[in-house]
């Protein structure tokens, strides 16, 4: 019989430290503490303060258990200064002989001063005799799970910083040109982090604003600079079909056709697209623009270019009733002029499917408009020139992969353009997206009336409902946004079809609609249909509506519960009005009591209509790691830096990547190793 392989017999523990991530000695290295404990030093009992963790030291003058309400067990100690009384609720009859009276015992814990004098409960206890060393350094408290004891892996740790190969990769000099010379290596970084001596100060490091926290936080940066600086050079490598924009093309007769001008702005990204496609390297490149500034024109433009260039062009959207929209929109300016579009979702099924699937396989569809669906592998183009990704952040890591694998396997690279209604932030454009061209549409059409935005509580919910009343007599449209589709275990929240129901009711004569997430794709389409063709007034929706959807007339909208909701999403939901020429409002309603972050959510709201503005604070309310949304899921890619406090480590590090990789390339791929392992491909996507 074969012997086991021994490997394959893993302890609980290190099956928990493998799920943590913790396989490379590195990676132990740079599991860095949470917080610490003082056991350097011994404060006298008398000097002992309220709520203030202390280890003391003392002779057991007393052990007893005691019915005192309950059973436990108490032990009393002695130092020079005064008396101390343990408390054990919970114990072991082993822990009584441990502390039996005559004992000299360290204990730590957190000290009440009560009617009967100072006293821990269930401080830790170690016997130890008159000359047992003190630490020499401050105890770490690791990150840990339930199956993964702190002492076990305080052990693994100390044995992997002293195994880890941390030996300065940077050339002597580097990190001093970039102005970051005072900080420590790494390695004393680290040994300092793990064990920091019993002078440190807890605050520094626990703000992580010790020197020691900066360097680490450096190196992190530099590597996810490096592992962007390298996925940006390969990319320059590949080739891609250069499409270039003939004079009288067809993007010229789009333009013509159009029954309105384009903005300066729109004029100005085109321009940048149609410079980037005339290249044979691929595009990759981000089109960002507020909600309702027009992107899809733009888009719709590069498709042409790319189409009149004898090329394919797909389009992937993040919901069906996005993508029909655009193949509705696409349709109307495209088919007039020759092309011929297919449409590609989950729902189109059998036979259909099948003639979608070979005609953008044929090449006969010029344009291929869809879901996630179009990423799927039967999906096969017989010439993609141009791949176009609306609301790109709501695609997921995995799925952003896949489009890049898919794309791949072709002969030649086609180019990507990704659009997105939600701004980046500059330090994220500097770290997350550093390998993105961006061109930001700045200006929204002539003729639209800024969006009033009114906050309300859920009292005052039957006013709303009034003013519904007054404006649908106007002939006024209007969304009425809910957050649930069913009454859950939440019972509070009203849903779509409650309201539905309540408003038919309450607006006699007015056509009411319903649209939620688990109507098949053809009644939402026929619903949609309706009220963007006018015949509907009211429409009761959940958030399926939330990117893209576009029915200029529609003026007003209403969102319950809007505490539920992300900043970022009540922009987009506001942005299905304002469309038109009719001054457009946006009314909030909540249930109290608000949260302190739903309040300045509200706030936001309620104090600007700039989508740059709301995307800066979004990113205050909620910190980098939430923003980044799905981008991140599966991996946290930084770890130790913050984006927002760490700015000039980040200028740093953006300024020494480029460097390193060009005169020291053999220590910028060994950073990128150490730092990032696996995580490299993440950061690609
Ligand atoms: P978004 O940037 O949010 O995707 P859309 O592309 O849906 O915005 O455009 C919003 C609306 O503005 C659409 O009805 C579109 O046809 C219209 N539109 C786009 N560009 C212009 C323009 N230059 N002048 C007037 N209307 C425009
Ligand atoms: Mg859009």
């Amino acid at each position: 019989m074969p012997a086991m392989p021994e490997a394959s017999v893993k302890s609980a523990p290190q099956k928990a430290m493998e799920k943590l991530g913790l396989v490379r000695d590195i990676d132990l290295a740079l599991h860095l503490p949470l917080r610490y404990e003082d056991e350097t030093r011994i404060t006298p009992i008398a000097a002992l303060r309220e709520n203030e963790p202390a280890q003391v030291e003392g002779v057991v003058v007393d052990c007893q258990i005691e019915m005192r309400g309950r059973r436990q067990l108490l032990v009393r100690l002695k130092d020079e200064s005064g008396s101390l009384l343990l408390r054990f609720l919970h114990f072991y009859p082993s822990q009584q002989k441990q502390m039996a009276a005559g004992g000299r015992l360290r204990v730590r814990g957190e000290a009440r001063i009560g009617f009967f004098g100072r006293e821990m409960v269930h401080p830790v206890v170690k016997v130890v005799d008159e000359d047992t060393p003190l630490a020499q350094s401050l105890t770490p408290v690791y990150p840990a799970s339930a199956q993964l004891p702190q002492a076990y892996l305080r052990k693994a740790v100390a044995s992997g910083l002293a195994r880890a190969d941390l030996r300065e990769i940077l050339p002597v000099g580097v990190v001093q040109s970039v102005g970051m010379g005072g900080l420590p290596s790494l390695k004393d970084a680290l040994n300092y982090l793990h064990h920091p001596p019993p002078s440190a100060s807890q605050e520094a490091l626990h703000e992580h604003h010790h020197p020691a926290w900066h360097r680490l936080k450096f190196e992190e940066l530099l590597a996810q600079q490096l592992s962007q600086l390298q996925a940006q050079r390969e990319r320059a490598l590949l080739v891609a079909p250069a499409l270039r924009a003939r004079p009288g093309g067809l993007h010229e007769k789009l333009l013509a056709a159009l029954p309105f001008q384009l903005t300066g702005a729109q004029q100005r990204v085109a321009e940048e697209i149609a410079q980037d496609l005339a290249r044979p390297q691929p595009m990759h490149r981000l089109l960002q623009g507020d909600v309702g500034s027009g992107k899809t024109i733009v888009a719709a433009l590069a498709a042409a270019v790319a189409i009149d260039a004898g090329w394919q062009c797909a389009l992937m959207a993040p919901t069906e009733i996005l993508a029909e929209q655009h193949f509705r929109k696409l349709v109307g300016w495209l088919e007039p002029l020759g092309l011929k579009v297919a449409w590609i979702t989950g729902s189109v099924k059998g036979k259909a499917r099948q003639k979608m699937l070979d005609a953008a396989a044929s090449g006969e569809a010029q344009l291929v408009i869809g879901t996630h669906a179009v990423i799927e592998d039967k999906v096969r183009f017989a010439k993609l020139g141009l791949a176009i990704i609306d609301e790109q952040h709501r695609f997921g890591v995995a799925q952003r992969l896949a489009l890049r694998n898919k794309l791949k396997a072709m002969d030649l690279e086609p180019h990507l353009l990704m659009m997105s209604a939600t701004p980046i932030p500059r330090t994220l454009a500097m770290t997350y997206f550093a390998d993105l061209d961006v061109s930001t549409i700045d200006e929204l059409p002539p003729g639209r009336s800024p969006i009033v935005t009114k906050v309300f509580t859920e009292s005052k919910r039957h006013d709303v409902v009034d003013k519904i009343r007054g404006a649908v007599a106007d002939g006024a449209q209007v969304y009425w946004v809910c957050p649930l589709v069913e009454e859950s275990e939440v019972v509070d929240l009203r849903n779509a079809t409650e309201t539905h129901a309540e408003l038919s009711a309450a607006l006699p004569g007015a056509s009411v609609g319903l649209l939620h997430g688990r109507m098949s794709s053809t009644d939402k389409a026929a619903v949609m249909a309706q009220f963007s063709g006018g015949q509907m007034s009211v429409l009761v929706a959940t958030t399926v509506i939330e990117v893209g959807v576009d029915v200029p007339n529609a003026s007003l909208m209403v969102i319950e519960h809007a505490e539920r909701f992300g900043l970022a999403q009540l922009h987009q939901l506001r942005g299905r009005v304002g469309r038109g020429a009719k001054a457009s409002a946006c009314v909030l309603i909540y249930s109290p009591p608000l949260s302190d972050t739903g309040k300045a959510r509200l706030k936001a709201m309620a104090e600007t209509t700039d989508g740059f503005e709301i995307a800066r604070r979004d990113l205050d309310i909620r910190g980098p790691g939430e923003f980044m949304g799905s981008r991140q899921s599966g991996a946290e890619l930084l770890r130790f830096a913050d984006l927002q406090e760490d700015a000039p480590l980040l200028v740093a590090a953006r300024a020494l990547a480029p460097r390193l990789l060009d005169e020291h390339p053999e220590a910028a791929r060994r950073q990128v190793a150490r730092w990032l392992g696996t995580k490299a491909e993440y950061l690609k996507a």
